[in-house]
């Protein structure tokens, strides 16, 4: 069985948006980073056993320059922060973000000076991940819901606005959580 046999014989319409959307999505490659226990499953999910592959996506790339796709496997401390937002800023555009688990997503258990409350402080996420830690059933669920959102998101010069809309500055969470009157407060 082949594409072939499951596309219609003769003339086949779409428009430029949806036919850019679905290669973009067939082909997400993610960055190759794990930053606490999340990065197990991550490792697991990208096993034969899996198989990202049947979404095109086998290839972790060990250089941002060559990944479209963050997965935050695990807590981010604050001394990790800025490598983190640096590997960001050096992957191409597009590029999407997934939390993955709760601590990557709002700090879970760790709340504390020590750990970033929610990755969001640092990047814009587009697919946030629950559980801890979550399987791979749940890693490759959250991969094919941010298909269907990349499906449905605009190109060019609309996209750019979207984007500049969900612009993060990096802000520590000690400054974030800061009580309104602390020295810490931004201004
Ligand atoms: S969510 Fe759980 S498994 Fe994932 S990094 Fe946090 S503590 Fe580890």
């Amino acid at each position: 069985m082949g594409l072939e046999e499951k596309l219609p014989s003769g003339i086949l319409l779409t428009s430029v948006e949806k036919l850019v959307n679905w290669t973009r999505k067939s082909s997400l490659w993610p960055a190759t980073f794990g930053l606490a226990c999340c990065a197990i499953e991550m490792m697991t999910t990208g096993a034969p056993r899996y198989d990202l592959a049947r979404f095109g996506m086998e290839v972790f790339r060990a250089s941002p320059r060559q990944a479209d796709l963050m997965i935050v496997a695990g807590r981010v401390s604050n001394k990790m922060a800025p490598v983190l937002r640096q590997i960001y800023d050096q992957m191409p555009e597009p590029r999407w973000v997934l939390a993955m688990g709760v601590c990557a997503s709002s700090g879970g258990m760790f709340n504390n000076y020590a750990i970033v409350q929610g990755v969001d402080h640092i990047v814009p996420v587009d697919m946030y991940l629950p559980g801890c830690p979550p399987r791979p059933e749940m890693l490759i669920d959250a991969i094919l819901k941010l298909h269907a959102k990349i499906m449905d998101e605009p190109l060019g010069p609309k996209r750019a606005a979207v984007k500049a809309e969900q612009h993060t500055e990096m802000v520590p969470s000690s400054v974030h959580y800061a009580p309104k009157n602390s020295g810490a407060q931004r201004q």
